[in-house]
């Protein structure tokens, strides 16, 4: 059984969090320290870690990440401007909250996706 963090608890509503968008697979809720006018982590409510425990059998959760990010872009207005969906993996990958999350930016020009630093 994987390990719970901060957003199992999120996703039982048992701590506050600005939830958007529940059902069976998935939830998504504003980000508490937004990097964009728009900043919303989409979850599946299995906790996966990271990427690297992704199995077929979430196949059908992470497909779900993908069309609540096209609807909540569209209900915050960034579809046609457009937006960015960014996935971290691991220390390498900048991730801190190990359950897997989708992260959906936008509501302003994001500019280059990597600032080189190496
Ligand atoms: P990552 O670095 O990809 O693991 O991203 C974790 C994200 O979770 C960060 O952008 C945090 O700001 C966000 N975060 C952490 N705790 C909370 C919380 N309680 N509610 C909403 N967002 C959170």
């Amino acid at each position: 059984m994987a390990q719970e963090t901060i957003f199992s608890k999120i996703i039982r509503r048992e701590i506050p969090a600005d939830i958007l968008y529940q059902d069976d697979l998935v939830t998504a809720f504003r980000d508490v320290n937004p990097q964009a006018p728009t900043h919303i982590l989409i979850i599946p409510n299995r906790i996966i870690p990271t990427v690297n425990d992704v199995t077929e059998e979430d196949e059908p959760a992470l497909g779900r990440l993908f069309t609540v990010a096209a609807k909540l872009a569209a209900d915050e207005g960034i579809d046609e401007n457009g937006y960015r969906l960014i996935v971290n993996c691991n220390r390498d990958g900048g991730q801190e909250v190990y359950h897997l999350h989708m992260h959906l930016l936008g509501g302003r020009r994001l500019g280059p996706m990597l600032v080189r630093r190496d």
